[in-house]
């Protein structure tokens, strides 16, 4: 999914007037997003001059960062509001099952699209 870097973005408008869909808007003169409108078509990577339109792949390693941070405030609140440090195991172990569900949705997502194209 399509991203803008907002610091390369120099509003040029270019990506605003080329998106079949309307979902690009510029706002304080850097451009904007609509992922609820946006097809994936990819022209807004294609025109961009700046390369400012940016893919998915590169926000991963942010994406665990966030994940990890957010599994460790979870935890300590597990010990806190449960009482005990043991909690914390216990915590880790259901954010661990969960991201293993979300691995196996997108494993029998991505074997469900490639049908798609035969
Ligand atoms: S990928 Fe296509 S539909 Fe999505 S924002 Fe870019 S130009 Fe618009
Ligand atoms: S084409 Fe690139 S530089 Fe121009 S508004 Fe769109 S994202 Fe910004």
């Amino acid at each position: 999914m399509p991203w803008v870097k907002q610091e390369d973005c120099t509003g040029c408008g270019t990506c605003v007037e080329e998106c079949p869909v309307g979902a690009i808007s510029l706002v304080e003169e850097h451009a904007q997003i609509d992922m609820e409108q946006c097809i994936r078509c990819g022209k807004c990577h294609d025109v961009c001059p700046e390369e400012a339109v940016r893919h998915d792949s590169e926000k991963i390693p942010e994406e665990v960062r966030a994940n990890v941070e957010k599994a460790k405030n979870m935890m300590e609140a597990c010990a806190k509001y449960l009482g005990s440090e043991e909690e914390k195991q216990k915590c880790l172990n259901r954010i661990i099952k969960y991201f293993n569900k979300e691995k196996i949705v997108a494993e029998k997502t991505i074997e469900a699209l490639k049908s798609l194209c035969k």
